[in-house]
């Protein structure tokens, strides 16, 4: 029965962001449970994810994906059912920061955040919906922030993107609810990646972040396996536009 309930064989999940930090984890912890990934990057010639999760005895394939070029985006969910021969699970996890003061953020940073993490994430939700909701099953799952709730420092159009993030999940839980089609999003707390080296590097905030996480450390791609395979299987058939935080209690405090 639990191993059913988390059993992922014979679903093609797309993952965005798959080379490192929270993606690739997703991405591996997806195929272990037994799925075949479409890893869709901007960077084919990057094989190291794929070749990991060949690894693990499932299909893998690259699907070129820059989600700065709206053209590609559009394309990444036709080319992976082409590929993959269908699209159970969607995981909207690429992101891009800019960090400035407000009154210096430049007008071109906010448009590339803007568009990473918003309207590439709007445009692949829109793509896996019309493959979704016509058959009537499917699971999405947008990566979220503390940022969609809280304003950020320093992140006027990642806050911003990020709060967005939450109602679209939200929005179209709402209409792809009652066609089987699961959209929720997963609430990162502050995780150790690349994303973060400023925040981590800098004694102040990195001691002032920790000091304020119940859990006591910052957390790691590995923490996201659990959540994600949760959401992407039948164990969260009944579960729409919830926004779960993996932030080691930070929310709550
Ligand atoms: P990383 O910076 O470690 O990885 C970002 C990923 O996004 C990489 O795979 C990168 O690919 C991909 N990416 C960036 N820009 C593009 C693009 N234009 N086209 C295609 N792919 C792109 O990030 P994290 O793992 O930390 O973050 C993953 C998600 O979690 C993001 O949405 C982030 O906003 C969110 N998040 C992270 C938190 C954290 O504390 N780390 C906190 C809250 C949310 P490439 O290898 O080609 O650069």
């Amino acid at each position: 029965m639990m191993s059913k309930l988390f059993d992922l064989s014979n679903k093609v999940a797309a993952v965005t962001g798959g080379t490192r930090g929270i993606g690739k984890a997703i991405a591996l912890g997806l195929a272990e449970a037994g799925a075949d990934i479409a890893l869709l990057q901007r960077s084919i010639e990057n094989t190291v994810t794929k070749k990991e999760i060949e690894k693990l005895g499932v299909k893998c394939e690259i699907i070129p994906c820059d989600l700065d070029y709206l053209d590609q985006v559009k394309l990444a969910v036709p080319e992976t059912i082409k590929q993959m021969g269908s699209l159970d699970i969607l995981i909207n996890n690429a992101g891009i920061q800019r960090r400035s003061p407000a009154v210096d953020f430049s007008e071109e940073d906010w448009d590339s955040v803007m568009q990473v993490n918003l309207k590439a994430v709007w445009l692949l939700c829109q793509q896996a919906g019309r493959h979704m909701v016509p058959k009537q099953s499917g699971k999405i799952i947008n990566i979220a922030s503390l940022v969609s709730f809280q304003g950020g420092l320093y992140v006027p159009a990642y806050a911003s993107a990020k709060g967005a993030v939450a109602q679209l999940t939200k929005a179209l839980a709402n209409e792809w609810s009652q066609h089987g089609v699961n959209v929720n999003a997963i609430v990162p707390g502050y995780i150790s990646t690349e994303m973060n080296t400023a925040l981590i590097e800098d004694p102040v905030r990195s001691r002032q972040i920790l000091e304020r996480i119940p859990a006591g450390r910052w957390g790691k791609p590995e923490d996201f396996v659990g959540p994600s395979l949760f959401l992407a299987s039948e164990a969260a058939n009944y579960v729409h536009g919830h926004l779960l935080a993996v932030d080691g209690g930070w929310l709550g405090r």
